[in-house]
């Protein structure tokens, strides 16, 4: 998943996580990171990898597939939610992704190499690092 939220992307964290903290992280696939409001953006390379993938069209992914975003001096291009939903278009019925080997890069980033301070709130697997990471350093632990 990995959609951006509302916060920028490469904001502070309100959660320090060390690099040793990081490398623990383990996905929980509970699919949050699919599932929440926001915006995956793709590349056009990424489009014709994931139209390849599917045996479609670069035209047809991006008809069925995409939507386009005018910005003031640019537009973005990013994946469309199953209708009336969050739920990206690609999540399927037991959270997984189904073109998980061509997914967007912003999606196999997320979270070690970029996250905001609301994906504590729907990732678990941040959610286990942060408690592990606060039960080694509770010094008040027995
Ligand atoms: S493309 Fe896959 S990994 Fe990315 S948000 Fe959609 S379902 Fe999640
Ligand atoms: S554990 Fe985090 S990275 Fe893995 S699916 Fe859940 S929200 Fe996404």
């Amino acid at each position: 998943m990995m959609k951006a939220g509302e916060a920028p992307i490469g904001g502070e964290n309100f959660i320090v996580l060390s690099d040793e903290d990081l490398r623990q992280f383990e996905c929980q696939r509970c699919g949050g990171c699919c599932l929440i409001r926001g915006a995956v953006r793709v590349s056009e390379s990424e489009m014709a990898q994931m139209a390849e993938y599917l045996r479609i069209s670069v035209a047809e992914f991006c008809e069925r597939c995409t939507i386009k975003i005018p910005l003031t001096d640019r537009e973005i291009v990013i994946l469309r939610d199953h209708p009336g939903t969050t739920r990206c278009m690609f999540l399927d019925e037991h959270s997984l992704c189904v073109i998980h080997p061509v997914k967007p890069r912003q999606c196999r980033q997320f979270p070690l190499g970029w996250r905001d301070p609301s994906s504590f709130f729907y990732c678990v697997g941040l959610q286990r690092l942060h408690q592990i990471n606060v039960g080694a350093n509770d010094n008040s632990l027995p």
